[in-house]
This record gives C-alpha cells, structure tokens and sequence, in this order.
C-alpha cells in the first residue's frame, strides 16, 4: 500500500484517495496524519471473531489498520446475526467459517487493507504459529482458557494485550502491558466465579457487545498510535452494566508480584497440552480436535450419503444425522451439534469420521 506521504509527494496539491478516506480520523488530533500512518503499518490479531471480535475487526479495518489477523474456529449460524456485525443471511446460510466471512465482508469495504483469516482454534501448540508477527492482540472469544492461554503467550513475549467480554447486559475490559500493568492472571488467578456465566444462559444485548468493543478498539488505536506505555491508555479494569448502568472502575496499574505469570513467570496454560473436547458457548456441542487427519471433503460426502444428509463447500462439511449435526472442517477438526455429552461426541466422530 503507498504511504501518505508517498502519495503526499506524487499528487501535490491533489486530494488522495486514502487522504480522503480517512481525512476525518486525521482531523482528529490525537490520530492525525502521523498516526494514520503507523495505523496502515500495525499488524493486530484478533482472537475469535463473534460478536466481540466482529466489532472489533469492523471499527479496526475501517480505522485502517494496516493487516489485521482475524483467527476463529466456528462457522456462522443465524443465531449469530442479532449481534456479530460482519456477517448476514447468507453467510449463515453457507455455514461460512466466520473468519472467512468477515475477511470477505471487510474487503468489500476497505479493500485496502490485508485481513489473514484463519479458521483454527488458538491451543498451545499453535498460538504461536497463528499470531507470530502480532504487535497486539485483541480478545474476542467467549471463554477464560483461552484468555489465559492469551495472556501467557503475550506475556511471555511482551505483546500488549487487550481483554474484553460481554455477557447479558455486561461489558468488562482490561489492557495488559506486561511489566508495566497487571496481567489477567494478576487480577483473576483462577476463572472468576460471576463471570462464568455464558451467553447460552445469560443471553447477550448487542449493546454490551458494542461498548466493550468501542472501548477496546480505542485503546488498540492508542497503542498503535502514542505506544502501549503512554500515560493515555488506561490501567483498569474498567465495566459496566448497560442494563443497571452501574459500572465500576479497579485499578490495574501495578503487576501483582507474587502473579503466576508475569511475577513467577510460570507460564502453565502455554505449557498445557490442549483441550481435547469443549462445549462452546451458546450451544448445546461439543468440538472435537484432530488436526492429524486431512478430510477429503468429496470423498466423505460419498461415504457418508447413506447415513444421513451431507452438504460441502470449500471450507466446511455439513453432516445431519437426527438428532446431531456435525460440522467438518478439512483439518479433521468437528463441531457436533445436539449433545454437551463429550464420549457421545467422540464415538459418533468415531463411527462417522474414523478413530
Ligand atoms: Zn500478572
């Protein structure tokens, strides 16, 4: 992509076309021309890309960020639409991964910008392979194995990190400098017990989405644009109820010495050897991870027939069998939809899959 001033220096005089795309953000004197152009070099990683991660990308991309990692391993449902911005009718419809989906709705808005899809679920093994090169990361997911995983990982390699979560009508974020801030393990050592509550049995308003992605997203431009140790990002952990407008403020300004990760720097959750089943939220399933075994999609198509009904694309193949439905991604990894029960989960992937 040319730089401002590169473009600056070709059209003197003339309007640009990125000058004029993002004139009022530059207008902006926080942001400015300056700011703009580290926003076009920043390289930030989104982690799940639901509704959280769905407005963080879209305010990030329109922004001009300059690539933007979206990594995420579910595909779209119409439950989905109320809230995750990106994604539409027929994304849901094709079953489309989400990050596929939202890399093609961005690119029909901001084309550019490079957005890397990757539709892989962030485990030890991997986490440094999907956000090697990240300045910063995002948190978009809907759940505290992850986070921590998060957190070790950016800790470990001092990545300025971004916390955020939405359930019902309450929103909470939190920036983590490491060695400068508290991390997430300094505030909450283990899951906090309020907060395990998911949107299948609490609900979620888009609005509590909304907020917290508003707020995390401005702190990822301060981080980008003054740097993650300017006085100007905030150092607590900051949440409110848009339902009960209470809200509260705790400070997060310090590291907790004796914290398990950036204190004793005992990084177990990057250490850990996976999660071999997990029951997503807001839905009655279960995922399987294999990521050893490469699915021919035609070839299971046809095996499959006689059991059931089997629809493929590219990216993912669907398979009903009353009362389940199994989603296969070509890596080998499933999602089975109609049970929480993980040995049921694992034999019916045996029997159908292989074991
Ligand atoms: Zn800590």
């Amino acid at each position: 992509m040319t730089s401002l001033a590169q473009e600056h220096n070709g059209n003197l005089g003339q309007p640009s076309p990125l000058r004029e795309r993002y004139s009022r953000q530059i207008l902006f004197p926080g942001i400015g021309e300056e700011g703009q152009q580290k926003l076009a070099a920043a390289r930030v990683a989104i982690v799940g890309c639901g509704a959280t991660g769905s407005a963080l990308a879209g305010l990030l991309a329109r922004a001009g960020v300059g690539t933007l990692r979206i990594v995420d391993r579910d595909y779209v449902e119409p439950s989905n639409l109320q809230r995750q911005s990106l994604f539409d009718e027929s994304d849901a419809a094709e079953s489309l991964p989400k990050a596929i989906a939202a890399a093609r709705k961005i690119a029909a808005f901001n084309s550019q910008i490079v957005v890397e899809p990757k539709v892989d679920d962030v485990v030890p093994a991997n986490i440094e392979a999907l956000l090697k090169g990240s300045d910063l990361i995002l948190d978009g997911t809907d759940n505290f194995e992850t986070r921590y995983l998060i957190n070790d990982y950016a800790v470990e390699r001092s990545l300025p990190w971004i916390y955020s979560a939405a359930v019902g009508s309450y929103a909470v974020t939190l920036n983590v400098v490491p060695g400068q801030t508290a991390c997430l393990a300094c505030i909450f050592p283990d899951s906090p017990h309020g907060m395990v509550e998911t949107c299948e049995t609490s609900g979620i308003l888009n609005s509590a989405v909304n907020l917290v992605a508003s707020i995390a997203a401005t702190e990822a431009l301060k981080c980008v644009v003054l740097g993650a140790d300017a006085p100007r990002i905030r150092r607590t952990l900051l949440s409110f109820d848009v339902w009960t407008n209470e809200h509260a403020e705790i400070s997060a300004a310090k590291p907790r010495p004796d914290c398990r990760a950036c204190g004793e720097r005992d990084f177990i959750h990057l250490a850990g050897e996976g999660r071999p089943h997990i029951t997503l939220c807001g839905r009655n399933s279960v995922q399987i991870h294999e990521r050893q075994r490469p699915i021919d999609f035609v070839e299971m198509d046809r095996r499959l027939q006689p059991h059931g009904i089997v629809r493929h694309n590219d990216f993912v193949l669907k398979f009903w069998r009353e009362p389940y439905e199994m989603t296969l991604f070509p890596d080998g990894r499933a999602i089975i939809k109609g049970t929480t029960d993980t040995a049921l989960a694992r034999s019916l992937y045996a029997r159908y899959v292989g074991s």
